[in-house]
């Protein structure tokens, strides 16, 4: 896990690219594969099943 490099609040979708406010309450988890990216999406996305690709193993994925 890349915690260091996580010290900002703001996450980004990695769908749609934009921004999860804090409030917003998107979902992360990591990825599946490799289990070593998190993977943040936000509400809209996560309910559209939109896919998403890991930058770090190429997973791609609903
Ligand atoms: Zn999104
Ligand atoms: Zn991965």
């Amino acid at each position: 896990m890349k915690m260091s490099e996580e010290k900002l609040e703001l996450h980004r979708c990695i769908s749609c690219k934009r921004t999860i406010a804090p409030f917003e309450k998107g979902v992360c988890f990591p990825c599946p594969v490799c289990g070593e990216y998190i993977i943040w999406r936000c509400k809209k996305c996560r309910s559209r099943m939109a896919s998403y690709r890991c930058p770090n193993c190429g997973f791609e994925g609903p």
